[in-house]
């Protein structure tokens, strides 16, 4: 935070730094860039060119301290060089993740700080000069996406860096970049030990993005390119060549889209027709020649855009808008390799027949650039359930895993690679054993798809005769086809707002009522459940204004924003009586924590169903109004909750997260706590039986309902409504008819008193013994 100035001399002091930073923006950039280049084309050594861009840095901005750090082996940064600082501080180390400089390296994004002190990573360490700079402003070095080092500048008075100072430094980020992987200031060997690859068999965690199986050979998706040219004084010429680079770029794309092997399904061709469209964002190309206007090469200013929009993007916590991120990388490649290489992103030569593709991330057109036949599975780095890559993998059959964190530094192109998409789990130069075992499971697999296919349609009943439905959870109109195909019994969650994400605005009635509208044809008169908007915490709307909230998961979301702006849930309701045509319609509100949202949200539904009557718009006779389970306080509210709800679906995702006090998006505590747990287990258990005993249904539409052990145990509870994503429905339909739940609800009921942590062994012993069907 910026403290307000004490005295006259520091307000003109203030009021000067904001006007030079003013003037800086239209002088500098230009004068920068072509004294950094005139450095870079000299004959120096690296350490004395970096020593002169370094005071270059500081005069042109007017700082008193400029300092570049380099990423060394073992996580630190050695300060390299610096000016106005103290000479016997050169050389000296912080940790990536200490302070201020290594706060930057840890998250790859840029820190402007009028008052550095008042930061929580602030120490006062000799490196940033102790106490006596009050401002501080620090750039990550990145090469491929990878943090190399970081340039910081200071100064003595507060100063408020504005955006074209951090540009200014990024551009000039993007020199040091090369200088520092050209080898001169920290050898090459040091720099791969950065980047340790062993021969050894390795396996890694990440999470399921993709289910099912494959073996092949890793190619590395990463169009690294060197670049030869960064500063260029030809304007115009640099704007032709880029122009012709996106004129070959979207001529390429929209090749590849027609290709015989891009997939059909119609949400696949949304993903990949807004991607076209992101291809020809005018916007972008704007930016692009704006940062040409500043002295860069047509391949800098790319590369200098896209850096800039991932350091505003990483501080966005929204998985949806970091995915847009991953396809704003891809793009850049493409446009990259267009202005480097002629287009060709992929070298098709010496690829193996059995193609594993590892990369950080990928666009959602990545997986067109290979042969359909040959790419058998995917590996991330980073990437999440709603990256449109996973969609578009999921929708070619191909198995991905995501997160595996740092998984380019374990593996060589070539690499035998066995990608388990069913656990998340990737083998890398797995031993033979291993191999035997996953083509043993290959063949089963098959087998099992075969069956699973004879009888996806048929009703899923267990061995003594539970009948349960089995439906899915939908966000968009294109699953509602995948759901008819795979024989879903309904739609059991339809999450509303990922629609709302992509659409650019607020949406009308009418548009809303049209989805709705088409998935009920669609869905045939099986149910469906509209879940009402659930944004918030972790899915902002870009159009939708809400405060920041230090624990958005605790904070303003779902049903809450829906009473506090009741114009949100009654244009929602409205939409939901107008696409019924006066067919029975189920609603769903989530995150309720007291039976007086409920209340509320009826007496909203109440007077919009008035509403409808006045304008003779068909209201249904039964709409049912349901309530999700994700707040432990409505557990000790279940009698008035059932006197009132029509239905309840227990949220598992953030019923576990509430529970536990265990943030669900911390892949450092994804696995602290189980689901099989006795805590967890009477919970569901009592939510079971208290419904059973009003009378009113229960069913469960968290993940967990999606892993067959874990819906084992549920159906045993006594749920006989799951609703589960697309991919995990052969696999609970195959488990469900080898079960017995008269056997196995004794046995969970004995676990419950467990003192143990999880009862997860227990229960996969007795699905050995009992023969359950667990993929
Ligand atoms: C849940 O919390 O379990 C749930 C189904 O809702 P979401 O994952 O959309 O928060
Ligand atoms: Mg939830």
């Amino acid at each position: 935070m910026t403290s307000a100035p004490k005295n006259s001399l520091e307000v003109r002091e203030k009021a000067s730094s904001e006007f030079i930073d003013a003037q800086m923006a239209l002088a500098a950039p230009r004068h920068l860039m072509t004294g950094v280049r005139d450095i870079m084309a000299g004959t120096k050594t690296a350490a004395k060119k970096l020593d002169d861009i370094v005071l270059l840095v500081a005069k042109t901005l007017r700082t008193d301290v400029c300092s570049c750090f380099v990423l060394r082996a073992g996580d630190l940064l050695e300060l390299f060089s610096a000016t106005g600082l103290r000479a016997d501080i050169l050389k000296s180390r912080v940790h990536v993740g200490e302070g201020l400089v290594g706060d930057i390296a840890a998250h790859a994004i840029p820190l402007m700080l009028a008052d550095a002190k008042s930061h929580p990573s602030f120490t006062p360490s000799p490196e940033t000069g102790g106490t006596e700079f009050s401002s501080f402003c620090g750039v990550p070095v990145l090469r491929g996406g990878a943090v190399r080092g970081v340039l910081v500048i200071q100064n003595k008075i507060q100063r408020n860096y504005g955006d074209e100072v951090v540009d200014i430094l990024q551009t000039v980020s993007l020199m040091l970049a090369e200088l520092i992987t050209s080898g001169g200031l920290v050898t090459i060997e040091e720099m791969s030990a950065i980047l340790p690859v062993s021969d050894k068999p390795a396996d890694m965690t990440g999470i399921s993005l993709g289910r099912g199986l494959a073996i092949g050979h890793a190619v590395l998706y990463e169009p690294r390119l060197t670049m030869q040219n960064i500063v260029a004084d030809d304007p115009k010429a640099q704007k032709f060549r880029l122009h012709q680079a996106v004129a070959g770029m979207q001529g390429a794309i929209s090749r590849m889209l027609h290709k015989d092997n891009a997939p059909t399904g119609s949400e696949t061709r949304d993903i990949l027709e807004a991607y076209q469209m992101f291809a020809r964002d005018k916007g972008w190309f704007v930016r692009i020649e704006a940062a040409i206007d500043k002295g860069l090469s047509a391949e800098a200013a790319v590369q200098s855009v896209l850096n800039e929009t991932h350091a505003r993007m990483m501080q966005m916590s929204d998985g949806y808008i970091r995915d847009r991120l991953q396809d704003m990388e891809d793009l850049s490649n493409r446009l990259l390799s267009h202005l480097m290489t002629q287009g060709e992103t992929v070298q098709h030569e010496n690829l193996p027949e059995e193609i594993i593709l590892v990369a950080r991330s990928l666009g959602p057109a990545a997986l067109l650039d290979y042969d359909r036949n040959r790419l058998k599975g995917v590996v991330l780095e980073k990437g999440s359930h709603s990256n449109h890559v996973a969609i578009v993998a999921r929708a070619l059959g191909i198995p991905v895993v995501g997160q595996c964190d740092d998984v380019l530094n374990f593996i060589v192109s070539g690499d035998q690679v066995i990608v388990d998409g069913d656990h998340g789990v990737v083998y890398i130069r797995p031993q033979q054993a291993v191999i035997d075992l996953y083509t043993r499971s290959q063949e089963v697999r098959a087998k099992r798809s075969s069956t699973y296919r004879r009888m996806q349609h048929q009703p899923s009943v267990t061995l003594d005769g539970v009948k349960v439905s089995v439906q899915m959870n939908a966000g968009l109109l294109s699953e509602i086809s995948t759901a008819r195909n795979l024989g879903a019994d309904g739609i059991g969650l339809f999450r509303t707002e990922l629609s709302f994400m992509g659409w650019q605005k607020y949406p009308p009635v009418v548009t809303q009522a049209e989805l709705y509208g088409q998935i009920l044809d669609e869905m045939e008169g099986k149910p469906v459940v509209f879940r009402t908007l659930d944004i918030g915490g972790d899915k902002p709307l870009p159009y939708f204004k809400a405060p920041v909230e230090e624990n958005p998961a605790l904070g303003w979301r779902a049903v809450r924003i829906g009473i506090d702006r009741p114009a949100v849930l009654r244009t929602q309701f409205r939409a939901f009586i107008r696409a019924s045509k006066g067919r029975d319609i189920k609603i769903m509100l989530p995150l309720v924590s007291e039976v007086a949202e409920l209340d509320r949200a009826r007496e909203l539904l109440e007077m919009e169903k008035a509403r409808a009557r006045n304008n003779n718009i068909a209201v249904p006779e039964n709409i049912q109004v349901g309530v999700m389970i994700e707040v432990p306080a409505l557990l000790w509210q279940m009698d008035a909750l059932l006197q009132t709800a029509d239905f309840v679906s227990v949220g598992t995702n953030d019923l576990m997260q509430y529970l536990y006090a265990v943030d669900r998006g911390n892949g450092a505590l994804r696995d602290r706590y189980d689901q099989l747990s006795p805590a967890m287990l009477t919970t569901l258990k009592m939510i079971a039986d208290r419904c059973k005993a009003a009378g009113i249904p229960a069913s469960i539409c968290g993940e967990m309902a999606g892993q067959p052990l874990e819906a084992m145990v549920l159906i045993a509870l006594g749920y006989d409504t799951l609703s589960l994503s697309a991919q995990s429905l052969e696999a609970v339909k195959l488990m469900i008819p080898t079960i017995d739940t008269g056997r196995l609800l004794p046995y969970v009921e004995q676990l419950m008193k467990s003192r143990e942590h999880s009862v997860r062994e227990r229960l996969l012993s007795f699905a050995r013994d009992h023969h359950v069907h667990l993929a």
